[in-house]
């Protein structure tokens, strides 16, 4: 008996039916408008896009314009690359157009499909962005897809690292550009670190279509982009808190066994306090809890951490007065690493050896917030629909399964499990052997680049000839995965290996006839397309016959959507094709969970040596274990971005800040209001409104004048007068500081001090915001070792990092207003040596600056999770208690790191 649910969706279609049902009047009527555009000449066409482009300048809508958009596009990708897009494809474009992701299998022709709504929105005149996983790719799309936008009038630009600004900005000014997912963010940070406008790469955040969308959106955005440069030299206070750490007794501190944690008590911070505020570091009236304190509790914390937590010669070494760390489980010594976030240079003033300077991020962003910058997105894979919950969450995206052209072939068969890992690869062996004999295709997939190199060495023993790709080398190895359709052919890759480029069988025509031509540069292009095109065919024909690609995997992913990527590289456009996956229970997702109950399970359902055993329960199960693996990866990248939600919207309000100043003809009235909130805080402080004549400190404010505003006025004689109270004082204040910054617009000349007020906002904003991204962090450490307390440490990130936020407007106002009160006239000589001190500065920030993000690719192939660190156990999470232990050591946790002391 059919389920409701089932026979529901046999009634009326599923949502996703009905969405593609949606679509098709609209493909009709591309379709109806083919004749017309075929008979129209190459001018027409770009005619076409000028008309095209006025209409939607004018204010037609973009819906409207689609069916001749699509046909002028179709007409001329036909012409231009000689591929008319199926009707599937265009349903694809529709889908992208109308903001959602997608989901079209391998060898569909995605990147020809998103020529279509990028020519749709490009007509709105703002730039569309195509985003791809690797530079290979971008220059690879955008070199072929140019013609098509050549020929239809439009311009295409790449974007990739190490690029002139010169000719980033000419690419952003293109009406369609490409680029990697890395390089749009980086240019995003980097163009708000740039003094002026016109500096600037960007410009609007229209519409991106973002291909391997899963690739980019999940797995990559585990870990922000940071831009990172040297701190300013913090030695000092390195070497002043660790003297304190000897002088603590037990009741001071507590070690956390279990988790590795120092975390200090009542006593040990008030005795701390004390120490600090007798050393000067902390202000007399500042207490640790303050949020001003955050960098100090941090660096206190680390030094904890280096005393109590990290043994000489058994975490570490001195060797010429460097700190060097040691492996624990292996030995090893790791030469180069380097603990982050304070914690070395705190073992550095330990052992009194040279303090290196520290890292800090000097600006960064999450890939989620920097896509929702555009007004749309869009989204092609081959696999999302197992993510689609995220998609919408996150990205409130929308999946929509766009059918194949021709109908799938391949054969997905059961998973084989096999009781250990030697049985599992002689197996995998023996049937490579087999297919191999036949002359069919198999592309071996593997989870990690060890195991690979494993593979080859037995292939390479039974004399089986056979390639190997790592995700390493885009390009080479888009060249050796274009060919893994060809007969006889054995590639083995990672999961990540070859992406982008489609399997076909029989070879890949367009790399066949580019390499050709790359030989025979005499030969005519038509004459040698001809030929290959029939040789590939002919080939391709034998492959058909011995069964197609065979994607033969030797273990499941973590997730599932990679291992669907893996099998849909087999039977793209109808081909027949096979998937088969070997497992056994040895595996890393089989031992993580649970095996013992798996193989009792499999031992009543008669798993002897050698054999294996095939039956759906296990696919079931195993399904089941990673959706499991998938949640948790889903919550890591959630509770991401809850933090840099936190940054986000303060990272917004300053970079549209820095905006607003730069496209300022005037900023005088920015500066103006932040003396006068500066002035108003003053005398609140110093007589605070509520306060009688006789508390007010009115030798204090003069001196608080003296230094914010540069003057000597006779506040205390004011104060002295007959009815003076806070307004009358303010007033006066106010009115000598205006007319003496008047006085100084007098003698520079209005447009002169214009130019030195938007350099100094600039300059203090940028500072003030570096300053604070390093609290921030700091702050982050810091909750973390809160939420012993049983406080949230999320909620109590978000109210800190506010007060945070508001400290740092009012240590902006109050240095703007310093430095503006005390600019004085220069010598020519001291303008020029100015001059040349601040474009040294600005070059050596440069230099140093490093864009990084830790490649998810690398980090998934080597199977980490991105920003969890085996050495550090802060990272760790909770693991539960019959997890395996996150160091990495192989026993249980509760055995591990876990045990209770
Ligand atoms: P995907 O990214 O969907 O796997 P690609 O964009 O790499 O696919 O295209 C796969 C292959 O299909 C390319 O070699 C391309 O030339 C071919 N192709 C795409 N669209 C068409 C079409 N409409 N007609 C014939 N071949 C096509």
């Amino acid at each position: 008996m059919l389920g409701f649910g089932t026979l529901a969706k046999k009634v009326f279609g599923t949502p996703n039916d009905r969405k593609v049902k949606a679509s098709r009047p609209l493909v009709a009527q591309v379709n109806a408008l083919e004749p017309k555009f075929q008979a129209m000449s190459d001018e027409d066409l770009i005619g076409k896009t000028r008309e095209l482009q006025g209409r939607a300048q004018s204010g037609e809508s973009l819906d409207k314009l689609l069916p001749e958009a699509f046909a002028n596009c179709r007409e001329a990708a036909r012409r231009a690359l000689g591929l008319r897009a199926f009707d599937t494809q265009l349903m694809g474009g529709i889908f992208l157009h109308q903001g959602n992701i997608a989901e079209m299998k391998t060898g569909e022709g995605k990147t020809l499909v998103a020529t279509f709504p990028a020519y749709l929105n490009a007509l709105a005149g703002k730039g569309v962005h195509i985003v791809t996983v690797n530079d290979y790719l971008a220059k690879r799309d955008a070199g072929w897809m140019s013609k098509v936008f050549a020929q239809l009038g439009m311009t295409t630009g790449v974007v990739y690292p190490f690029q002139q600004d010169e000719e980033k900005r000419a690419a952003y000014q293109a009406d369609v550009t490409y680029a990697t997912n890395n390089e749009l963010g980086f240019d995003y940070l980097r163009d708000n670190m740039k003094s002026s406008v016109d500096q600037m790469t960007q410009r609007d955040h229209f519409f991106a279509i973002v291909d391997e969308v899963d690739s980019i959106l999940i797995d990559e955005a585990r870990t922000p982009l940071i831009i990172s440069g040297p701190s300013q030299d913090r030695s000092e206070l390195y070497i002043t808190l660790d003297k304190f750490i000897p002088e603590l007794s037990e009741e001071h501190y507590k070690l956390d066994e279990k988790t590795r944690n120092a975390t200090f008590t009542e006593e040990g911070n008030e005795f701390l306090e004390n120490r600090l505020r007798d050393a000067g570091v902390l202000p007399a009236d500042q207490t640790l809890y303050d949020p001003e304190s955050t960098t100090i509790v941090h660096h206190v914390n680390q030094a904890l951490r280096a005393h109590k937590l990290f043994q000489r010669d058994q975490h570490y070494i001195v060797r010429d007065n460097e700190i060097v760390l040691i492996d624990e489980f292996t030995g090893r010594m790791m030469a180069g690493r380097r603990l982050s976030d304070g914690l070395h240079q705190a073992i550095e003033a330990k052992e009194g050896v040279a303090i290196q300077p520290e890292n800090v991020t000097l600006a960064s962003v999450t890939f989620q917030n920097y896509f929702r910058l555009y007004d749309k997105l869009g989204g092609m894979t081959g696999t999302a629909a197992t993510e689609a919950e995220e998609f919408a969450e996150i990205y409130k995206l929308g999946v929509v399964e766009v059918p194949t052209n021709r109908p799938v072939q391949r054969r997905d068969e059961h998973d084989r499990v096999y009781r250990t890992a030697g049985e599992k690869y002689a197996a995998v062996l023996e049937t490579i052997r087999e297919a191999n004999a036949k002359g069919q295709p198999i592309l071996v997939g593997t989870t990690s680049i060890e195991k690979s190199e494993m593979l080859s060495q037995m292939l390479t023993k039974a004399n089986i000839p056979h390639n190997v790709l790592n995700a390493r080398e885009h390009e080479r190895e888009a060249y050796i995965v274009a060919e893994a359709g060809k007969m006889g052919a054995v590639t083995i890759a990672t999961n990540m290996a070859g992406r982008g480029t489609d399997i076909q069988l029989g070879g890949n025509v367009e790399m066949r006839v580019m390499e050709e031509l790359a030989k025979t540069p005499e030969a005519h292009p038509d004459e040698i397309r001809a030929q290959v095109e029939a040789e590939v065919a002919a080939a391709k024909k034998e492959v058909q016959e011995a069964g197609g690609l065979f994607v033969l995997a030797t273990e499941r992913h973590e997730s599932r959507r990679i291992d669907n990527q893996l099998r849909g590289r087999s039977g793209r456009q109808g081909d027949p094709g096979r998937s088969l996956f070997f497992l056994s229970l040895e595996d890393d997702l089989m031992r993580i969970f649970g095996s013992e109950r798996l193989e009792k399970v499999l031992s009543t359902l008669g798993m002897k040596e050698g054999e294996a055993i095939v039956h759906p329960w296990v696919n079931k199960s195993l399904e089941r274990a990673q959706a499991k693996v998938e949640g948790r990866n889903f919550d890591i990248r959630k509770q991401l971005l809850k933090y840099d939600d936190v940054m986000n919207d303060q990272r917004k309000a300053v970079f549209a800040q820095r905006r607003e100043i730069m496209e300022s003809e005037e900023v005088a009235e920015i500066t103006a209001d932040m003396r006068e909130q500066v002035i108003a805080d003053l005398v609140e402080q110093h007589m605070p409104a509520k306060a009688y004549a006789e508390q007010w400190d009115v030798a204090g404010l003069k001196q608080a004048v003296i230094e914010q505003l540069n003057m000597e006025l006779p506040v205390d004689e004011w104060a002295a007068e007959e009815g003076s109270n806070q307004d009358t004082i303010r007033e006066r204040i106010q009115d000598a500081t205006d007319a003496y910054m008047a006085q100084k617009v007098e003698q520079f000349g209005a447009e002169n001090m214009n130019q030195i007020e938007k350099q100094v906002l600039l300059q203090q904003i940028d500072a003030k915001w570096r300053e604070h991204l390093v609290t921030l962090e700091h702050l982050r450490s810091v909750v973390g070792f809160r939420g012993y307390a049983q406080r949230d440490p999320l909620s109590e990130y978000k109210t800190e990092g506010f007060q945070l936020f508001e400290r740092l407007l009012d240590g902006l106002r109050s240095e703007v207003t310093q430095q503006l009160a005390r600019i004085r006239p220069l010598t020519e000589a001291e303008r020029e040596q100015m001059m040349r001190d601040y474009l040294q500065q600005q070059q050596q920030t440069e230099q140093s600056m490093h864009a990084e993000h830790e490649d998810a690719e690398v980090a998934e192939v080597a199977g980490r999770i991105p920003g969890f660190d085996a050495e550090d156990p802060t990272t760790w999470g909770n693991p539960s208690r019959n997890d395996p232990c996150p160091c990495g050591s192989g026993e249980k946790f509760k055995h591990c790191h876990g045990r209770l002391a």
